[in-house]
């Protein structure tokens, strides 16, 4: 299984460093997150290193996105939150600062004062819009 030896998360994997385990089966690993957001923050890892979306089959994309689906569920019925967040960040330019893959699982409520989604919609021009369609639909590949 590919691993990087400076990676928390692959550490974590192997025990090195200890975790808050929910779940795990051969391929993925889903622990609580050290400073949770909210309470139940969760964290959903594949245990083979993998840096970020660009470094893992869609495939494998998949399994961890099932599982983090799971988790939201299993949080929405225990924690009863007004909603969740599943975040997944790729690169420092996307404030990513663990370099080995994770999904987010943050269970929300109102008021909680988390600005992680709020962001504020600027009116797009059609034209860049359209163009950028083309260029996306132009490298989609199956
Ligand atoms: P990101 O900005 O998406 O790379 O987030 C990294 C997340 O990993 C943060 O929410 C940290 O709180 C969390 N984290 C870092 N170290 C640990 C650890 N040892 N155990 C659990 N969560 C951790
Ligand atoms: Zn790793």
């Amino acid at each position: 299984m590919n691993k990087d030896g400076n990676c928390i998360f692959c550490k974590i994997v192997d025990g090195i460093i200890p975790c808050i385990k929910v779940y795990e089966n051969a391929k993925i690993l889903a622990f609580m997150d050290i400073n949770p957001l909210s309470p139940g923050h969760t964290l959903v890892i594949p245990k083979e290193h993998a840096e970020n979306i660009f470094d893992i089959s869609p495939e494998d994309y998949a399994l961890i996105s099932g599982i983090a689906a799971r988790i939201a569920s299993a949080i929405n019925k225990s924690l009863k939150p007004d909603g969740v967040n599943i975040m997944q960040l790729n690169g420092k330019a996307a404030n990513q600062v663990v370099p080995h893959l994770h999904m987010h699982v943050t269970p929300r409520w109102f008021g909680d004062g988390l600005t992680i989604s709020a962001w504020e919609p600027k009116p797009g021009t059609m034209e860049s819009v359209k163009e950028n369609a083309e260029l996306i639909k132009a490298h989609l590949q199956f």
